[in-house]
């Protein structure tokens, strides 16, 4: 088995019409995130976690992140394409984990539909998939509620035997 972590943040934007974004799921009331494609902080944690664990380096060095073919680009694009590179090694996703860093908004009552988005992103069945949200109770940048962060973790089986 194979396993591997990610980590990403964004910052929120100052631009009202952008979506927040988590985990393929838009969160009404945003406010939305800051970044090159939609900034969805959820799905790059899990690309990175799932990159990591096949031993394929992140999503920078995969999708070149600063690619204009990028800009505004769907962030379930960099999940397929990881998945398919997954796949092509002989593996696949036994279990993800994610865990959303955010003083705002709250993320509590949103959680499972993320967790369900996820694990129809990634063709896997509901219980593979679990999703987690904390505060850091004001500290730091998410405290101070100026974004997002997101840790994932990624376990990888062969495909023969997930
Ligand atoms: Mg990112």
């Amino acid at each position: 088995m194979r396993i591997g972590q990610g980590l990403d943040v964004h910052p929120f934007s100052d631009d009202t019409s952008r979506p927040l974004l988590l985990g393929g799921v838009a969160i009404p009331g945003g406010p939305g995130l800051e970044g090159h494609s939609d900034a969805d902080v959820v799905l790059h944690a899990l690309v990175d976690a799932l990159a990591g664990a096949a031993g394929l380096g992140d999503i920078g060095t995969l999708f070149g992140a600063e690619d204009p073919v990028h800009v505004g680009a769907a962030s379930s694009v960099f999940l397929d394409g990881v998945l398919g590179q997954v796949a092509a090694r002989g593996w696949a996703v036994a279990n993800v984990d994610c865990t959303i860093v955010a003083e705002r908004p709250r993320i509590g009552p949103h959680r499972e539909a993320i967790a369900a988005s996820v694990a129809r992103l990634l063709d896997v069945p509901a219980d593979r998939v679990n999703v987690k949200a904390t505060t850091t109770d004001g500290l730091g940048f998410t405290g101070r509620g100026q974004g997002i962060a997101c840790l994932a973790v990624a376990l990888l089986l062969p495909a023969s035997a997930a």
